[in-house]
């Protein structure tokens, strides 16, 4: 997304600049931005840190037109180290390390899903050095929760004993996961959601239609960021209605072009939704005239657990096709068994 545009960077939901604002009329040099994925972690991290080290900052945040804010638009800034997973910073357009970028390019390794020790050392390097453009440092970590232990604890070093003029900010989508050590050296922000009639809206202006904008929204529980991924994944927005019950119908053809993560992840939305529907309270992620009729509660607690264990295994499946194959088995098997 924001590879294709480093610009896009300046343009934060409406409820991301509220959240920007209040964060920086107060003063703290570490922030832990928390709460459930998709409610703009990220891109607020991202205005704290534009708004630090702009040259020309108002209540607002950073100016846009600056040679810092330009800088980063750019992701060359010598006063902010970003540290991600390199499949995150691969994705957002951040650039590797060079040593990092050359392991990958001659295929030595794939890009690491958790922030690297290496990454980290670099980071604790970066933070004990001046800052180039007088404007002080920062630091942005994200997903925070992808530290191991030996890098949390690299970490935990710098934030105990902060070099002057840093500046941290963390976002995290399970800050539950963190060392406690380190969420108390953090302020903590909880990620606010947006109302309905502002994410739709804010939706439509990314350039969904707003019958798709409705129905990605609903699909991703009600997160703005994560309904946008969705209407840019090339699905047809139509097919979320269908997809439940071609899911009890055993039907690999509606799924077949799918990732093993995203059906993985729209099966246990549908999971959840049976089991709310079960206990009679009303479904979150599709339409209650879309669900299937409602099964037993064991099997669909037994396929919730397998769900979540082959969650665990999903980016690197040994056969993809024959993985949708047994997934979408098991769902047609959990949605038909003893009603
Ligand atoms: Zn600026």
């Amino acid at each position: 997304m924001s590879d294709e545009n480093p610009g896009i960077d300046a343009v934060a939901p409406p409820w991301i600049a509220d959240q920007s604002e209040s964060l920086l009329a107060q003063r703290g040099h570490a922030w832990l931005l928390q709460g459930p994925s998709g409610l703009g972690q990220y891109a607020l991290a991202l205005s704290l840190v534009r708004a630090w080290l702009c040259e020309h900052p108002t209540a607002q945040g950073a100016c846009g037109y600056c040679g810092s804010c330009h800088a980063i638009a750019v992701r060359t800034h010598a006063d902010l180290c970003v540290l991600m997973p390199e499949t995150e910073m691969l994705a957002l357009g951040w650039p590797l390390s060079e040593k990092a970028q050359t392991e990958i390019d001659d295929k030595k390794r794939k890009p690491s899903r958790e922030i690297r020790v290496e990454a980290m050392r670099d980071a604790v390097e970066f933070s004990q050095r001046t800052s180039a453009r007088g404007r002080g440092k920062a630091v942005l970590v994200y997903p925070a929760e992808r530290m191991n232990t030996i890098t949390a604890n690299a970490l935990l070093k710098t934030l105990e004993e902060p070099p002057g003029d840093v500046r941290f900010v963390l976002a995290s989508e399970a800050a539950h996961q963190l060392l406690p050590t380190i969420r108390s050296r953090c302020l903590g922000h909880s990620m606010q959601w947006p109302s309905e009639t502002a994410s739709l809206s804010w939706l439509q202006a990314q350039g969904a239609s707003p019958a798709d904008a409705r129905i990605w929204l609903r699909a991703s529980g009600g997160r703005p960021s994560d309904a946008l991924s969705l209407a840019r994944s090339g699905r047809d927005a139509k097919s979320w209605a269908l997809f439940p019950k071609a899911m009890a119908q055993g039907d690999v053809s509606a799924v077949q072009n799918w990732a093993p993560p995203d059906l993985i992840d729209a099966l246990q939305k549908l999971c959840h939704d049976m089991m709310a529907t079960a206990m009679q309270a009303l479904p979150r992620f599709f339409q209650s005239a879309d669900l299937p009729k409602v099964p037993a509660m064991p099997p669909l607690v037994q396929w919730s657990k397998s769900l979540m264990a082959s969650a665990r295994t999903a980016e690197h499946p040994f056969n993809p096709g024959l993985m949708l194959e047994s997934l979408v088995s098991q769902a047609q098997n959990a949605l038909n068994s003893g009603r």
